[in-house]
């Protein structure tokens, strides 16, 4: 069985401080409400520099809170500037890591083979890959969106084994709702989910496919959540990037998921 969950993605937004106070007040609204962790897990992805605050909170109030990071280096040390690596990130006890975000994509110069390698150092470090995939404006027009999100996981996970594909998380995310307000219908979300899902049991195993968490992302709100999860039989929860600095606001997600 898998455990539903919901992802926040806070891209460059909060500083240490920030980051604080939203993690408090999310934790907060959750036991007001006697939330149930064990019906969803709740994660953030802070920015590096934030990564730390939040984890020492979660230790000091021993929050069921879990982290992680927005991208990672290929690398594991040495002369990189700027980059952080895997074991550096799961040091600080982050579970999970996003690969592939489309604006990591378009902003930054990370191929395919970049991202191949960047599973790979996720997984060598005991974490989490979240995949990113979908389709832009283009490809939707075209009516290719499901071959072109099922492309982009095959070329990212074709070399891995059974056991790291069964640890893999993806979100379909479609561009042209990361951002917009525009919001994919439950069945748009539903049938990539399942095209996605189909994909890991034909590359992999059956087993591996029922393993595989797949979330939908794009434009979430507390005001479409529960639409979007109505025909979810493969959908596992969420990737919410703006509705995810308001704790109130990703508190009513987590719940409605
Ligand atoms: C994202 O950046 O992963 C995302 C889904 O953003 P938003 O929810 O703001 O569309």
């Amino acid at each position: 069985m898998r455990k539903p969950i919901v992802v926040g993605n806070w891209k460059m937004n909060l500083d240490h401080l920030e980051a604080t106070y939203c993690v408090q007040k999310l934790a907060w609204l959750l036991r007001d409400a006697r939330f149930d962790y064990d019906s969803c897990e709740v994660v953030v992805l802070p920015p590096f520099t934030s990564i730390r605050s939040v984890g020492v909170l979660v230790d000091a109030d021993k929050l069921k809170i879990g982290y992680g990071a927005q991208t990672v280096s290929v690398t594991t040390q040495g002369a990189f500037t700027g980059d952080v690596s895997a074991d550096m990130l799961a040091a600080l006890g982050c579970k999970y890591v996003i690969v592939g975000h489309s604006e990591r994509r378009k902003y930054h110069p990370e191929d395919d083979a970049t991202l191949v390698d960047q599973v790979r150092a996720i997984l060598a470090a005991d974490m989490q890959p979240i995949l990113c995939v979908g389709e832009s404006y283009d490809e939707r027009k075209k009516g290719i969106e499901l071959e072109y999100a099922v492309g982009q996981v095959n070329d990212i996970t074709r070399d891995l084994s059974e056991d790291e594909a069964s640890r893999m998380l993806v979100a379909y995310e479609p561009v042209w709702a990361i951002g917009t307000g525009m919001v994919a219908t439950s069945r748009t979300a539903q049938d990539a989910a399942h095209a996605i899902r189909r994909h890991f049991a034909d590359a992999f195993s059956q087993a591996v496919a029922e393993r595989v968490r797949i979330l939908y992302g794009g434009s979430v709100t507390s005001k479409n959540a529960s639409q979007l999860m109505s025909e979810a039989h493969d959908m596992d929860g969420f990737l919410v990037g703006g509705a995810s600095l308001d704790p109130e606001e990703f508190d009513k997600i987590v719940r409605l998921t």
